[in-house]
């Protein structure tokens, strides 16, 4: 699902900005002149994210291509933490772009993501590597249908965002309370928002992604032939999948999918 960036370097980056956007949300502003390096594409466009844990000044950070070898070689304190997070905003005018990193509370200590956006403050270095995209409408699709947890909620309004005035979508965003709803969210004339929080809902089963699965399992769909995008805990990605190829008998083709997650496993 994931066309690769033509050209790509390793951006060395600084943190400009970092605020809260609602309970479970931390927006945080990257940039430099290495921004001009990192070529637009797809519209879920996304990059892996090299940063030092809170109060941890050893790392040393990459800064080339054969990162992975980098990162094997470093030990303990001297490897950085690598997550993918998608770009919420490209802000050309002021070489920068902006990430939207959901909070999540583990028993035990916080999450590596979750405990840097939470710290991250202006001045701080990390490095960037641009993935890629997976967002590929298909010819022919009258409409887009867009499924995700809080974890797509950046892509997802990336989307909506740059695809206005081509295709009006169909949308379910699972968020983890009713406070993460946003409400400036501009949206074409046939495109509906469907914000499925967790909180609030008692309900809900425990597992991040199940709501939104079962929403549109149980959804009257528009007519047409349609696009679906689909990404966030796994088992939410590759069940809306499954739904839409068995059930409703969408084409395969025409069904882009990615787990960004997996319940109960760190990434890497
Ligand atoms: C292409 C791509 C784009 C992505 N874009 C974004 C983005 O824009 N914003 C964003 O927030 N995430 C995004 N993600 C998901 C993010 O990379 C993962 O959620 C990552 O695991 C977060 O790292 P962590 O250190 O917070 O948790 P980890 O250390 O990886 O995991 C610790 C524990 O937390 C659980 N966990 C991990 N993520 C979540 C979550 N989101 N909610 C609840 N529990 C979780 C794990 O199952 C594990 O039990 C993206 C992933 C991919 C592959």
């Amino acid at each position: 699902m994931s066309p690769h960036p033509r050209h790509r370097r390793m951006l060395t980056l600084t943190v400009r900005a970092a605020e809260r956007v609602s309970p479970h949300f931390m927006s945080v502003t990257l940039g430099g002149a290495d921004v001009q390096h990192l070529e637009r594409s797809g519209y879920d466009q996304s990059g892996r994210l090299f940063f030092a844990d809170p109060g941890n000044d050893e790392v040393v950070l990459p800064t080339g291509g054969r990162w992975m070898l980098q990162h094997t070689l470093r030990s303990g304190r001297r490897r950085p933490r690598v997550r993918s997070y998608s770009i919420r905003r490209f802000r050309p005018e002021a070489s920068a772009f902006d990430l939207e990193i959901s909070l999540h509370e583990e028993d035990g200590p916080p999450a590596p993501g979750t405990a840097w956006a939470l710290a991250a403050r202006p001045g701080e270095t990390v490095a960037f590597l641009d993935e890629g995209y997976g967002y590929q409408p298909s010819t022919g699709a009258r409409w887009q249908l867009l499924v995700g947890d809080e974890s797509a909620l950046p892509a997802i309004l990336a989307i909506l965002e740059r695809s206005a005035g081509t295709l009006p979508a169909e949308v379910f965003l699972e968020v983890p309370a009713v406070e993460d709803i946003r409400h400036d969210v501009v949206t074409l004339p046939g495109t509906t928002v469907n914000w499925l929080p967790r909180q609030g809902d008692t309900k809900t089963p425990a597992k991040p992604g199940s709501l939104a699965l079962e929403a549109v399992k149980s959804a009257r769909l528009p007519e047409g032939p349609f696009y679906a995008w689909t990404a966030g805990e796994a088992s939410l990605a590759t069940g809306v999948r499954r739904h839409l190829v068995g059930e409703r008998g969408v084409p395969r083709s025409d069904v882009s999918f990615r787990g960004y997650w997996r319940y109960g496993r760190a990434a890497l």
